[in-house]
């Protein structure tokens, strides 16, 4: 039987989990997460994990930089909740990840918090497409428009009273922009005239590139 993946080491032993991020930040050497100096460190033979920089003069870890940086929760458990996260399509509350992982409830509203500030795409991520590059854009509605009554309800026999489904005028709309294998990004769009959405987030997309609307 395939072994399930939080059975894997590197969510239950923090040694496991450093060597892994290790592996994955440092494949060629430790780097220096103060200075970016890669060559001139040795490692602390009394302290696993830790590294003197030679060139700054300062200690450092592989998690130097990262998310992960000067917390007290074992660097297992962060790998763990990210996991979680990334597995988890509708979200992971705090509570669930306070259970889930065996630690403390304001421990788990921190690192969720951490986790998903550091998994937002940001004013700096860069605009998609490019050259060559298609990106399509495609609208949807979803669920009711705040605050709004869809319509009068009906009395249908066998059923009692039903409310109108939501229209296309009382929902939500909202607007994907997704680069062919590449990104995806996704807007609340207020109005909802025809071509609106080609305009609105043009920021997110290079001048250039010619929209493709699916
Ligand atoms: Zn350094």
């Amino acid at each position: 039987m395939a072994k399930a993946a939080w059975e894997n080491k590197l969510f239950h032993d923090p040694a496991k989990a450093r060597e892994w991020l290790e592996k994955l930040l440092w494949p060629d050497g430790p780097v220096c997460g103060y200075c970016g100096v890669t060559e001139d460190n040795s490692p602390l033979a009394t302290r696993p994990g830790y590294y003197q920089c030679n060139a700054c003069r300062r200690q450092f870890t592989v998690t130097v930089g990262t998310v992960f940086e000067r917390s007290h929760i074992p660097l297992n458990k962060w790998l763990m909740a990210a996991a979680l996260l990334c597995a988890s399509k509708k979200g992971v509350s705090a509570h669930q990840a306070h259970r889930m992982l065996g630690i403390t409830y304001k421990s788990a509203w921190f690192m969720m918090h951490r986790l998903r500030e550091a998994m937002m795409p940001g004013k700096s991520a860069a605009p998609l497409g490019g050259l060559g590059k298609i990106v399509e854009a495609d609208e949807t509605y979803l669920g009711k428009r705040d605050g709004r009554p869809i319509g009068k309800s009906t009395f249908v026999t066998g059923f009692g009273w039903v409310q109108p489904r939501a229209r296309y005028q009382t929902q939500r709309k909202s607007v994907s922009l997704v680069e062919r294998g590449g990104a995806v990004r996704s807007f609340k769009v207020d109005s909802r005239e025809q071509g609106n959405h080609l305009q609105h987030p043009v920021h997110e997309r290079r001048p250039q590139v010619r929209a493709y609307d699916g």
